[in-house]
C-alpha cells in the first residue's frame, strides 16, 4: 500500500496548526505519516505541538531551532522542508502550511492516481482560495485545473500537489535562497517539470486562506516576514 509523507511547516500559529493537523487526521486514507517542522515558534505553539505528537505515533516533530537573527538568511519554509526530507518513510510526498487545510478525500484520490499509473510522478488538485479579513470570509473562488501541464508555476499551490518521493533522487530538495520567500513552491515546480508533468485531479483537494498576516500579504505591504512575529 502506498504510504503518504506529509510535511507541515509551522511558525507561531497555535490555532491554525491544530486545524491543519486535524485535516490530516481526518483523511479517509489511512496510510500516512505527518512530519511537522516547527521553525522555533513561541512557547504556546511548541507546547501544543509536543502534546499532540506525544499522543499519536503517526506524527513526528522536528524543531529547526533557528535563531531570530538568522531567520532572514533563507526562505524558511523551504529550509524546514529540507530538514524533513531525510526522515521521510513514505512513497509519495505532499505539503501543508499551518494556516491552510486539506479536504478529507485528498490522500485517497491522489494515491489512486499513483497506484494506477506507475509513470505519473506528480498529481495536483483544485484548490478553494478564501480571502479572510478580520476573521471573516470576504471572498472565495476555485483555482481552475489547468490539465496535464509543465507550467504549474503560479497556478498550482504549495498545498495542492503530491509527488513520488523518488523525485528527490533526481532533483534534490527545495531551493531556500532568500530571494524566494514568496514563491519557493514555484521554484521547486520549475525543477520538477524538467523531468515530469503535473497531472490534474478533478476534485477540490484543499483550502488556502489569504489573510493579512500571511507572507504574501506582508511582502505586498513591504513588511519583512522574517521580522514579523504576528502571524495569526
Ligand atoms: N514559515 C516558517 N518560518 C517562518 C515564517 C513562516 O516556517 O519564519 C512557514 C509557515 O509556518 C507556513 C509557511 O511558512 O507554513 C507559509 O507561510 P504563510 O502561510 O504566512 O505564507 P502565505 O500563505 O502568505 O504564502
Ligand atoms: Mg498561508
Amino acid at each position: 500500500m502506498i504510504k503518504v509523507s506529509c510535511i507541515l511547516t509551522s511558525y507561531n500559529r497555535p490555532r491554525g496548526v491544530q486545524e491543519a493537523i486535524n485535516s490530516v487526521k481526518k483523511q479517509t486514507y489511512p496510510h500516512w505519516e505527518l512530519i511537522i517542522v516547527d521553525d522555533n515558534s513561541n512557547a504556546k505553539t511548541k507546547q501544543m505541538l509536543q502534546h499532540l505528537v506525544a499522543s499519536d505515533e503517526r506524527l513526528k516533530l522536528i524543531q529547526s531551532g533557528v535563531k531570530d537573527e538568522d531567520r532572514y538568511k533563507t526562505t524558511r519554509y523551504a529550509t524546514c522542508i529540507n530538514l524533513a526530507i531525510p526522515h521521510l518513510t513514505g512513497d509519495v510526498v505532499t505539503y501543508l502550511t499551518d494556516d491552510d487545510i486539506y479536504y478529507p478525500n485528498r490522500f485517497k484520490q491522489m494515491v489512486k492516481v499513483f497506484q494506477k499509473n506507475p509513470n505519473i510522478h506528480i498529481v495536483y488538485g483544485k484548490q478553494k482560495v478564501v480571502h479572510i479579513r478580520n476573521g471573516l470570509k470576504v471572498r472565495e473562488f476555485l483555482r481552475p485545473s489547468i490539465g496535464v501541464t509543465k507550467h504549474p508555476m503560479g497556478k498550482v499551490d504549495h498545498n495542492s500537489f503530491m509527488h513520488r518521493r523518488s523525485c528527490f533522487n533526481t532533483i534534490g530538495g527545495w531551493d531556500d535562497n532568500p530571494q524566494y520567500w514568496n514563491h519557493a513552491d514555484a521554484v521547486f515546480f520549475r525543477k520538477l517539470v524538467q523531468h515530469w508533468e503535473f497531472h490534474p485531479l478533478h476534485i477540490v483537494t484543499d483550502e488556502h486562506r489569504i489573510h493579512p498576516k500571511g507572507i504574501q500579504s506582508k511582502m505586498r505591504q513591504n513588511k519583512k516576514p522574517w521580522m514579523e512575529k504576528d502571524t495569526e
